[in-house]
């Protein structure tokens, strides 16, 4: 693990509309130290031209003000294990794209979700995801690409941890790749943070490797364990509660990882979850 951190790295998803410096001062208005953005338009079409200049004074700003580890999420729309060629290719050159784009502002981490295949089969699916991985994926570049833990609603692929070690068996360049836990997600899909923590850490250790764990989405859910339905709630306004979060964002094995909330808030109301977990982070400082 990397050093320790003097600081919570907490943020939320913050809009890429206005460009990075935009962000960059959007994250330091709510107490926040890192964010999460979308590379492009969420439902995928093309991504405005990365303006080098936004870049650079957002680099320096952020620099300055300890904000950093950032993340980029690919559009959720794209299907790397759709039974249709067209919509694999589609996912194959917008991830080509973004990663090349992600150059830009070098060593942070690019998530996706890894798809659903509509019937296929989960083998035929995790096939191939790692193909559209292998095809992407560069030996010089400098980002890590993350596999998401998915709810497993429908025949989406990640809501057990075997899932995603699979595709990480069949990526030659592994070593570039990682996953970020979702907290609403997993807990759909039956991993009770709530109640063994440390037994759901144990086994994602056991079955992925906890160095490959690179980020958390900090979010409640709407739906009891195991409900495999994906739907985001406040921190303390859903099935999770605030406390079984806040022992997420203080556990010694996670305390050091970047946690990214996606709850439906304003900044505001991101502003509030930021402070709150950031009090409970400084109580339980070692
Ligand atoms: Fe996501
Ligand atoms: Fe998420
Ligand atoms: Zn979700």
């Amino acid at each position: 693990m990397r050093k320790t951190e003097e600081t919570l790295r907490i943020g939320c998803h913050l809009s890429s509309a206005r460009g990075y410096l935009a962000m960059g001062k959007e994250a330091e208005r709510i107490g926040a130290t890192t964010f999460q953005f979308f590379t492009r338009n969420p439902r995928g079409g093309s991504a405005k031209k990365i303006d080098p200049e936004d870049v650079r004074e957002f680099l320096a700003f952020s620099a300055e003000r300890g904000i950093g580890r950032m993340l980029a999420h690919a559009p959720y729309t794209l299907n790397a294990c759709s039974g249709t060629e067209r919509v694999r290719e589609f996912a194959r050159e917008t991830m080509a794209d973004d990663l090349e784009r992600m150059e830009y502002t070098p060593g942070l981490c690019y998530n996706f979700h890894p798809g659903s295949h509509v019937g296929q089969g989960v083998e035929a699916g995790v096939e191939a995801i790692a193909a559209v991985l292998n095809a992407v994926m560069r030996e010089d570049q400098s980002t890590t690409v993350l596999l998401e833990t998915m709810a497993g609603k429908g025949s989406e692929i990640g809501g057990r941890f075997e899932e995603l070690r699979a595709i990480l068996d069949r990526v030659i360049l592994t070593d570039r790749m990682g996953v970020c836990l979702d907290t609403c997600h997993v807990w759909d899909a039956g991993y009770d943070i709530a109640g063994n923590l440390d037994g759901v850490l144990e086994e994602f250790d056991r079955v992925i490797g906890l160095k490959r764990l690179r980020a958390v989405h900090l979010n409640d859910s709407q739906n009891p364990l195991g409900a495999a339905k994906d739907r985001h709630a406040r921190i303390g306004e859903g099935k999770i509660g605030a406390g079984a979060l806040a022992r997420v964002v203080c556990h010694p094995l996670l305390r050091d990882l970047p946690f990214y909330l996606e709850t439906p808030n304003d900044l505001d109301g991101y502003a509030r979850e930021i402070a709150m977990m950031r009090e409970a982070w400084e109580k339980t400082k070692p």
